[in-house]
């Protein structure tokens, strides 16, 4: 595969400044004409978002390929396939999501016809990551247009070539009005996190989601917050080894392991580590063969930064007496790092600290569930937790003594898959919840509507008469 031209990310500046606020205020002026948008409209503007997905497919592998090598059957799972997934569920159901929802009266609103109504948010910012640079820019985009939002969609940086082609399919789908791309780094993000908008949907790190955070305090913007951090993965003594790791070694090394959901590090019980760890070892020969950096189907280190930040993990948690299990080559020239394990990594070194986004995974031992639950519960909370068992009471017991975004037992990552349920992180790892019926809610506002029929509260008004009095005694003797 070629790689395409070289990009360069649009610079900020007073030109940049004045168009992010010229687009700002036309969206708030359209945002008021798409409250009244219906299905059918915003149905079709996401069907042609998903032709000029489909139309410019081998333009996707390349700009992905061209940003950090990843292979285009990973392009196609984890990149297209899920936004496509989530453009034919809003298909099925954003006229029922959509329809007021009728609830029913208690007491006190006796006589009132009560509605639930899904009101657009109106104008939306939303700033996502290089990682799975189309799909985490494109998924909440479909939920903000299911919703009837205008969104200002801020892609990452790193990844210019895939940035410029979301630019070019969203001016080829929408009016500049409706949806944007603006691209442009830290500066650029600044500047738009300073706009009154009405909902911030934020992909990316814990650090960066604090200043987002603080930035819509201002206006009393709402927030998404997707967020990172070290999800935990626990293999217990009673675990299917061969299962396992194949699952295990799929869900870190996949784009290089750098997944927000990819298993950050192992908890193994000493009974099974040296057989967990040489069945690792065997499935990472079957996927990427003897060199992996030869292999079609391993992705690179997005750039020198985040290269040189996992290598000096590595190089560090050797240092303070980690032991290399295989893996640990590295080559500068194309951001490659192999497949890397290591065990006995000390708890207290910086690979164990920090969330490590790349394609190393340290594996630690215990003895106890015990020791495992009081070491997750003493770090701040996860975006995943995996457990991989036979017993039913270990999962539990895990699950429920843990706190986490998601968690999958004997499985990983696919939590991410699942459109029927909310996708999301809890305190550190986020605020909020994505994809389908969540993602709609994520962009709505959810207003209640009440019409009075003939309802009775007007006799409770002053004066407080013996009759008011009365009614209200009725009234609260039926909540006893
Ligand atoms: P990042 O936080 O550095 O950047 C994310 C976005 O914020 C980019 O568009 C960037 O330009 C912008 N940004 C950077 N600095 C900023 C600043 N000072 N002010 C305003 N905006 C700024 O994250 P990243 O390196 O692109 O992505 C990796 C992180 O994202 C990891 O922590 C990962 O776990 C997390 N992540 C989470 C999810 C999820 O769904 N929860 C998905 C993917 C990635």
């Amino acid at each position: 595969m070629n790689a395409v031209s070289q990009v360069v990310p649009t610079e900020f500046d007073d030109a940049q400044q004045t168009r992010i606020k010229r687009i700002f205020a036309d969206q708030q002026a359209r945002a008021l004409a798409l409250r009244s948008s219906n299905t059918i409209e915003r149905l079709a503007k996401l069907r042609a978002l998903r032709t000029a997905i489909l139309s410019r497919q081998e333009e996707i592998y390349q700009a992905c390929f061209a940003d950090f090598k990843k292979p285009a059957t990973e392009v196609d799972l984890t990149e297209i396939t899920p936004v496509l997934a989530e453009i034919k569920h809003c298909e099925k159901n954003l006229r029922q999501w959509m329809r007021p929802q009728r609830v029913m009266p208690n007491m006190l609103m006796f006589g009132t016809k009560t509605r639930i109504r899904h009101e657009p948010k109106g104008s939306a910012l939303i700033i996502s990551p290089w990682n799975y640079p189309f799909n985490l820019t494109l998924m909440p985009l479909v939920s903000a247009v299911a919703a009837g939002c205008t969104a200002m969609i801020k892609p990452s940086e790193l990844t210019p070539h895939c940035s410029a082609l979301i630019c070019e399919i969203i001016r080829e789908v929408f009016v500049e009005q409706e949806v944007a791309v603006i691209e442009g780094g830290a500066e650029t993000s600044t500047a738009l996190l300073a706009l009154p908008f009405e909902h911030i949907f934020f992909t990316g790190s814990p650090a960066v989601g604090k200043i987002v955070m603080t930035a819509a305090a201002k206006h009393l913007a709402s927030v998404t917050l997707e967020l990172g951090g070290k999800s935990p993965v626990v293999i217990d003594e009673s675990v299917d080894i061969v299962k396992a790791a194949k699952s295990v070694m799929w869900g870190k090394f996949t784009n290089c392991g750098q997944t927000c959901i990819a298993p950050d590090y192992v908890l193994v019980h000493k009974t099974v580590k040296s057989r967990f760890l040489k069945e690792c070892e065997k499935v990472l020969k079957q996927a990427y063969g003897k060199e992996p950096s030869k292999s079609p189907d391993y992705a690179r280190m997005v750039n020198t930064h985040h290269f040189e930040r996992v290598k000096s993990l590595i190089a560090q948690a050797l240092d303070s007496g980690a032991k290399l299990f295989c893996g640990g080559d590295t080559d500068a020239a194309e951001n490659f790092i192999a497949p890397t394990l290591l065990c006995d990594v000390p708890i207290d070194c910086d690979l164990m600290r920090e969330e490590i986004f790349g394609p190393v995974l340290p594996a630690i031992e215990f003895s106890t569930l015990d020791e495992v639950i009081a070491h997750i519960n003493a770090g701040p909370k996860p975006l995943a937790l995996y457990v991989y068992t036979k017993n039913p009471r270990h999962a539990e017991q895990l699950i429920t003594q843990t706190s986490a975004g998601g968690s999958c037992i004997n499985q990983c990552v696919v939590q991410y898959l699942h459109i029927n349920a909310p996708f999301g992180g809890v305190g550190n790892s986020g605020i909020g919840n994505s994809h389908g019926l969540w993602g709609f809610k994520a962009f709505s506002h959810e207003r209640t509507v009440v019409e009075n029929k003939f309802s009775m509260s007007h006799w409770l008004a002053p004066p407080y008469t013996d009759f008011v009095r009365r009614m209200l005694a009725i009234t609260m003797a039926s909540f006893k």
